[in-house]
């Protein structure tokens, strides 16, 4: 087969984007299939730690997103009952905050903004954009893959060749590939995903608190356009009881009435402010590691694995899943060719890609279920809260093991961009 091109990514989230500007840097070709239209809302916290915005700055992205994004996140909080405990999000040595230097802290920025700028940033790099298009069904052959992509507007059908595939898909819709399979059976515990738009907030600037509530979690955080965005998870049992006690209700309205009545500091930041655009919601949430594809597919960030929104690291792990993928296929492959993709080399790549992926992200996934556990409980969030008001330091040090202040460990030096 005459590979058209030497990489597909199918999917321009944040994980595909970036798989695409480096790659495409490197000189490879590559074609990037993305069935949305953007810009789209989509539903998620937007808060990007300070980890990833070094990663921004490499990828030529860092500046027009600064140039829109909220303000600086310098507290964490959490929110929960009657509770309101804030403490330092300490990112940089204490000389590096001084400075109050922009990308040394983690702020948010509306996903209609940052996705949009990453995919014009790969089209930039020389990446062809296939959008909105979706994967139909691909064909694997033994020196590469055959993918048919159908434009959702025009109804066109393309035939796409490659050596390789990144499924950077995310975790939302189960489809052709071996890394799209996202069916389970329904479970009480499953979680639904909500997410909207405020202004007029009452929430202080630079606090990002976590909301602990009976059979959900959350987060709020002030976001580009002086919004603030307010996202939860909810488990399926609650989110029936929701509806119950408020039957005349959207989901989404009972599931903030919910919020708003069992946890105070949502209830004082948003009492005089208003809902800006709709209500977006998504489900259920598959947590966890999927794997990390096999021969020549790849799989990133949410297509590989999932850690509970809780710790608002999804947007980091994607961009840093593929830059250290992307660091693993060009060090590897170089160009991929008949003679350097053997199979001998994807398993030598998926290997060195397996190990740093789980050097940096294995406890953020770990510290995500714990805190998802505990703080969806009203038993066990009373207590954290109990000892985080005598204890503040500890949200500090909760937020360092979820990965917030740990620059990315294992790049390797082919991932960074010239
Ligand atoms: C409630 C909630 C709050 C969150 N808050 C935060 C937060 O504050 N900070 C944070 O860092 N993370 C947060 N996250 C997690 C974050 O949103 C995800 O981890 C992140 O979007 C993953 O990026 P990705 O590129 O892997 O996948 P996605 O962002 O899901 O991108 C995948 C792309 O692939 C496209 N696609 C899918 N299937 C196909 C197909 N068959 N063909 C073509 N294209 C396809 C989709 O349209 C999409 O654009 C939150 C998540 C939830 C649910």
């Amino acid at each position: 087969m005459n590979a058209a091109y030497d990489a597909i990514i199918l999917g321009g989230g944040p994980s595909g984007a970036t798989a695409a500007v480096l790659l495409a840097q490197a000189g490879w070709r590559v074609a990037i299939i993305e069935k949305a239209e953007f810009p789209r809302r989509k539903v998620c916290g937007e808060f990007i730690s300070a980890t990833t915005w070094p990663l921004l700055r490499q990828l030529g992205i860092a500046q027009p997103l600064l140039e829109i994004a909220g303000p600086v996140v310098r507290r964490i909080g959490i929110y929960g009952g009657e509770a309101m405990v804030t403490a330092q999000l300490l990112t940089q040595p204490a000389h590096a905050q001084d400075r109050g230097t922009a990308e040394d802290s983690g702020m948010a920025l509306g996903r209609e903004h940052l996705d949009t700028l990453l995919l014009k940033r790969a089209k930039e790099a020389g990446a062809e954009v296939w959008q909105p298009c979706t994967m139909s069904a691909y064909v694997a052959y033994d020196d590469g893959y055959e993918c048919t992509i159908n434009n959702r507007h025009t109804h066109q059908v393309h035939t796409l060749q490659s050596r390789l595939i990144i499924a950077a898909h995310g975790s939302w819709e189960s489809a052709a590939m071996l890394t799209q399979d996202f069916r389970r059976p329904p479970h009480k515990s499953d979680l639904f995903g909500f997410k909207a738009h405020f202004h007029g907030s009452a929430l202080p600037h630079d606090l990002m608190p976590l909301l602990a509530f009976p059979g959900g979690y959350g987060g709020m955080v002030h976001t580009d356009g002086d919004r603030v965005s307010l996202s939860c998870c909810i488990r399926r049992d609650q989110l029936a009881r929701c509806r119950l006690s408020s039957p005349q209700a959207r989901a989404a309205e009972a599931v903030f009435t919910h919020l708003t009545s069992s946890c105070k500091g949502v209830e004082l930041a948003l009492s005089a402010a208003a809902l800006d655009g709709a209500w977006l919601s998504v489900g259920p949430l598959r947590t966890g590691i999927r794997g990390f594809g096999q021969d020549g597919i790849f799989a990133v960030g949410n297509a590989a694995a999932e850690a509970h929104p809780i710790i608002a690291e999804g947007i980091s792990m994607a961009i840093q899943s593929s830059t250290l993928l992307c660091g693993q296929l060009i060090a590897h492959l170089q160009l991929p060719s008949a003679a350097s993709c053997s199979r001998h080399s994807l398993e030598a790549v998926r290997r060195d890609y397996a190990k740093a992926w789980h050097t940096n992200f294995s406890r953020r996934l770990r510290i995500s279920a714990l805190f998802a556990h505990l703080f969806m409980r009203p038993l066990t969030t009373r207590i954290a809260t109990g000892l985080l008001q005598h204890f503040p330091q500890l949200l500090t040090e909760g937020a360092r093991w979820s990965g917030k202040t740990e620059p990315l460990r294992g790049t390797h030096p082919a991932a960074v961009v010239r």
